[in-house]
């Protein structure tokens, strides 16, 4: 038996938890926050019984029938299909841009296979080596649907000129000649009946496992055989090297009678208007509809992240691999460490990657626990 300390009960802390608890070994998972499930945490909204998604909504989706199938041991997810509506210019349009889309933008009546051809019109083949994601977008779309919905929202959401943002941002744009407004293409889609907060505090239901809330992992000195870390890895090491950068969210909380916006997500595309998005979280959760007489939304507005904000989406365009290459030559010389989760690894995943990966470590650790003394780090390539 092992004594295991895992830093974050978010998703990946809970399932890296319950994999080596299951194993026989002996674990404490510790976060700072007063609640467990990190950033998918969600829970009741006093005033209106809805339940919230505190740091943002979270639509469970993959394409990986193994993860499905390890959510629904913890949870029962209910079937929920994300249809997002932009607004851009007064209009209100169906994303992502498919053929509802393309026919409402340019009122037209066109065939898939003539909006196909209508686009490959559009498309702007004077481009042929894009250098920034506008160009990226202009010879993929062309002006009309570019400057409508990806100029304006692409700019509040980073901050930046499109025109400064790398054209490796955007390898593929989610383009559909059909009807299809789904917004996932996976084919597993979901939300846990009770919250993301009732499946996490499952997960970390086990007599292996020991819970400790409103604890800093720098304010706590045990001795252990093994430290898996989902805190952001240029925090574990003091900032020596410098911040990397990241955006973070800033949520403006509206409630009213009855219905705001009669959706889940609206995007709002224009640049003039300050917010990305409005969410309405009732209609996450299609299967109690009924039960509220009033509604809560957030308004989300995104930042560059300051010392004291959250860090939502790490920022990979200007300049940052060689600042976490340094982070990554740290943590290789950390004996008994392995950084894993969103924020160890510095990179935007979703939940079915992140317990994708986390069962990943949990298991390499568990044959190597076998066979092992000292447990080596384990490295998801952070590239
Ligand atoms: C706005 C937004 C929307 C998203 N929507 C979706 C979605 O719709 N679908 C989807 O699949 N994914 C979505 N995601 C991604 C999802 O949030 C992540 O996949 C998930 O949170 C990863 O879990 P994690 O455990 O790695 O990290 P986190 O959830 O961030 O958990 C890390 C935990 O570590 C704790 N911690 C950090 N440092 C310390 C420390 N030093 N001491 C103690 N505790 C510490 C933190 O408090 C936190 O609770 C979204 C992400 C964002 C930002």
């Amino acid at each position: 038996m092992k004594r295991i300390f895992i830093v974050g009960a978010g998703i990946t802390g809970a399932v890296i938890a319950r994999e080596l608890a299951e194993n026989g070994h002996k674990i404490l998972v510790m976060d700072e926050r007063p609640h467990i499930a990190g950033n998918c945490h969600s829970e009741r909204d006093p005033l209106t019984g809805v339940m919230e998604h505190k740091y943002g909504p979270h639509i469970f989706h993959t394409d990986k029938k193994e993860i499905w199938n390890y959510t629904n041991r913890f949870c029962e997810m209910m079937p929920y299909v994300n249809r997002v509506k932009a607004i851009a210019g007064g209009r209100v349009y169906s994303l992502p841009v498919n053929l509802h889309t393309i026919n409402q933008l340019f009122d037209k009546t066109l065939s898939p296979s003539e909006a196909a051809e209508f686009i490959k019109s559009l498309a702007r083949t004077d481009i042929r080596e894009p250098s920034s994601f506008e160009e990226q977008a202009l010879a993929m779309v062309g002006e009309k649907i570019y400057m409508t919905f990806f100029e304006g929202y692409t700019r509040k959401q980073w901050g930046l000129d499109p025109k400064l943002l790398p054209a490796s941002i955007l390898k593929r744009l989610p383009l559909r000649f059909n009807y299809d407004d789904n917004y996932y293409a996976h084919p597993y889609q979901g939300i846990p009946a009770t919250g993301y907060t009732e499946m996490v505090r499952k997960i970390l239901e086990h007599e292996g496992i020991e819970v400790v809330l409103g604890c800093k992992f720098e304010d706590h000195n045990g001795k252990f055989d093994h430290v898996y870390y989902t805190g952001p890895i240029d925090r574990y090491f003091g900032y020596s090297e410098g911040r990397l950068e990241y955006r973070t969210l800033k949520f403006d909380t509206l409630r009213v009678k009855g219905d705001y916006q009669g959706n889940a997500v609206i995007n709002y595309c224009d640049s003039d208007v300050p917010f990305t998005r409005i969410t309405e979280h009732k209609y996450f959760a299609p299967w109690e509809m009924g039960s509220f007489s009033s509604s809560i939304c957030y308004k989300e507005y995104s930042s560059q992240c300051g010392h004291e904000d959250e860090p939502y989406y790490p920022v990979r365009h200007a300049g940052y691999s060689d600042l976490l290459n340094k982070y990554i030559g740290l943590a290789k010389l950390q004996n008994g460490v392995s950084f894993v989760g969103r924020l160890g690894t510095y990179r935007y995943i979703d939940m079915d990657a992140a317990i994708a990966e986390a069962l990943t470590a949990a298991r390499e650790s568990v044959s190597l626990f076998n066979c092992k003394q000292e447990l080596p780090s384990f490295f998801i390539d952070m590239h």
